[in-house]
């Protein structure tokens, strides 16, 4: 059994809780720290059962609260090493590090991560296929384009959590400025809803049971048009997609 919460996603904050029962992590904590434990106590657990925090990259809606959770948890943060020399003022003293390399699995506890490197404009980006008892989980967040080295590394999951941050006419028509927008779009940017829909067409499979949608932008998409874009992919109801939210954590799903 692996039991998995988005507890919160977008440009204000990001954390996901994972845990097997026995073994619990975070991948990022862009909240503070009791913002994190208030979340967490939605779905009746607490920052004191994690035992480790997984960073996909340097920017502060991923990593904010990453190094006073650390402390009061006592718990590793895992880094790639290019964001640690980055981060590691800001994260402070008194947090053990743990380097992670793309395409090597490390452990916590029984769980196995694999990371994987995205496009994205952070001095490194990564995402994880985590996996424990035969179930496989993979993590995705933003992400420039559907790179194929993104989509060979989310093959074969029972759940994906991926990204679905814009609609490209919203963005082009919305508040944000000409750089802001190219940035967005760009190769080292988010992915539009289109491309996430591209992505999990080319992973479909049939033992795909769930997909979460995360990093949904206020401004620059609409919940429905991300979760349609998303349905349409698959032409089955054997796969549920959630979509995450910004202010509260997603139900708990267990896999
Ligand atoms: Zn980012
Ligand atoms: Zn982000």
């Amino acid at each position: 059994m692996i039991e998995l919460s988005v507890l919160g996603s977008g440009s204000r904050g990001n954390a996901t809780w994972i845990s097997n029962g026995t073994d619990s992590f975070l991948i990022d904590a862009g909240f503070c720290g009791r913002e994190l434990d208030e979340r967490l106590a939605k779905i009746d657990h607490s920052l004191k059962e994690v035992r480790a925090v997984v960073i996909t990259h340097d920017h502060g809606d991923h990593v904010n609260g990453a190094g006073v959770v650390a402390r009061n948890a006592g718990a590793p943060v895992w880094i790639h090493a290019r964001n640690l020399s980055k981060l590691k003022k800001r994260l402070g003293k008194r947090v053990a590090f743990e380097h992670f390399t793309p395409l090597m699995p490390f452990a916590i506890g029984s769980f196995a991560i694999t990371p994987f490197e995205t496009p994205h404009d952070a001095v490194h980006s990564a995402g994880f296929v985590i996996e424990s008892e035969g179930k496989r989980i993979g993590y995705a967040t933003d992400i420039g384009y559907p790179d194929p080295s993104v989509i060979a590394a989310l093959k074969e999951c029972d759940v994906l959590v991926i990204e679905s941050n814009h609609d490209e006419e919203k963005l082009r028509t919305g508040p944000y400025p000409p750089v802001l927008q190219a940035r967005i779009s760009g190769d080292e940017g988010h992915l539009s809803n289109n491309q996430t829909a591209e992505i999990l067409r080319a992973v479909d499979h049939e033992s795909l049971q769930t997909v979460i949608l995360i990093h949904l932008s206020a401004e620059n998409n609409d919940p429905e048009l991300a979760y349609r874009t998303a349905e349409a992919v698959f032409n089955r109801d054997s796969v549920e997609i959630i979509l995450s939210m910004q202010e509260e954590p997603t139900a708990r799903l267990i896999v």
